[in-house]
């Protein structure tokens, strides 16, 4: 029996859309994704410290409640609580995984399945269609829905691997106002939309005390109105001409970065407690090349508006993989549930 609907990918997207998949009786089939860049179990907040911004998780006794939600034999995989406590117990936002692990298991309490498995290739021209693991038969399928995210890119240095998530993030939004980056000068990386809102962002936090954005070459490529907004901030200073050759730390949390002039200027080093990274974004959709109609940059594109409907009859797409401009864990879990949704109207349309 072909499956009703198969989800490719595990972040806030994939979950949502399992668990309103699966209140919906459609029994659904979850490819959570192995560790390869592409297909990351839990997705990007797998990478995430506290998440400050998702709806329902202030500050609170978290650790007690996620203990106490999620399956003991995954507790493995929780990250420890932060350090900060209120009356002698742990007090924080929600951290990524551990929100991920709720998410998943609220899937899993709705009869989810799961498989610990990469999706490397699908064949949406035969009916059913089908989706073709790593290891594995091919599985047929009446919909699909693709939730496999974006990643941040990075540098790609040694030194900026070794610092992520203690002063090196790819989101300001998400992380710039932790206590970590309180009364520091930070840097940004980048001259694109991104870039220049990000740096913005944090110079407006009142825990920041100078923003540097530093790009490659003499002239951002953000929109103007943006431009202007960083350029007359007076806490953000320009580096100009600037590469990032090496994050500097003490071990435990960045302290500054070297800067390699592209021009030819002698090389700097700038004090810093943070690193920004804003150079872009990769969506996980390689294996869909071809197959489905996709923007300049590879991010899927849905056909229809306010719809998750993408080229291809019964494919849905949800989260970052169709979204390169709100990026956001609440935005991606948004579009999951109404990929759910969009499913389920499908298969009653068609009589499955
Ligand atoms: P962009 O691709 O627009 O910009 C990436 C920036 O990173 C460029 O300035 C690029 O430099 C720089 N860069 C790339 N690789 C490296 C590297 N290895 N080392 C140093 N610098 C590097 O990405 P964004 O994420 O900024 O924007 C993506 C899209 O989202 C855009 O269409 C943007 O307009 C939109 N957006 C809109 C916003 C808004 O309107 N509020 C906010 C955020 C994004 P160079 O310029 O030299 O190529």
């Amino acid at each position: 029996m072909p499956e009703n609907v198969v989800i490719i990918g595990s972040g806030p997207a994939g979950w949502s859309a399992a668990i309103y998949a699966a209140r919906a009786s459609l029994n659904p089939l979850v490819f959570e994704g192995t560790v390869k860049p592409e297909m990351i179990p839990l997705g990007q907040l797998a990478f995430t410290t506290e998440v400050e911004n998702y709806p329902g998780f202030p500050f609170g006794n978290v650790r007690a409640f996620v203990e106490s939600a999620v399956d003991k034999d995954r507790h493995w995989n929780l990250p420890p609580a932060p350090d900060h406590k209120r009356d002698g117990v742990h007090h924080y936002a929600v951290q990524g995984v551990e929100l991920m692990e709720l998410m998943k298991q609220q899937a899993l309490n709705f009869d989810t399945r799961v498989m610990e498995e990469d999706i490397i290739d699908v064949d949406f021209d035969s009916s059913p269609m089908r989706v073709i693991p790593a290891n594995g038969e091919p599985i047929e399928t009446h919909t699909i829905i693709i939730a496999t995210g974006a990643r941040a890119n990075y540098l790609g240095l040694d030194s900026e691997d070794a610092y992520k998530n203690k002063g090196v993030s790819a989101c300001a939004v998400c992380d710039g106002a932790l206590p970590l980056f309180h009364g520091k000068s930070l840097a940004v990386i980048g001259g694109g939309d991104s870039a220049v809102e990000e740096a913005t962002y944090l110079a407006n936090l009142q825990s920041a005390s100078k923003v540097y954005l530093i790009h490659r070459r003499d002239q951002l490529r953000a929109s103007k109105i943006m431009q202007e907004r960083a350029l007359n901030h007076p806490k953000i200073e320009m580096k100009w001409n600037r590469e990032v050759e090496e994050v500097l730390g003490d071990g435990n949390l960045v302290t500054g970065l070297k800067l390699k002039s592209t021009v030819g200027e002698p090389t700097e080093e700038l004090q810093v407690g943070g690193m920004f990274v804003a150079i872009g974004h990769t969506p996980n959709t390689s294996f869909l090349k071809g197959k489905l109609e996709m923007n300049e940059k590879g991010y899927i594109q849905w056909s229809k508006a306010f719809r998750t409907n993408t080229s291809q009859q019964g494919v849905f797409a949800a989260g970052d993989v169709a979204d390169d401009y709100y990026r956001q864990a609440i935005t991606s879990a948004g579009t999951g549930c109404m990929a759910a949704l969009d499913v389920e109207r499908f298969l009653a349309e068609h009589g499955h």
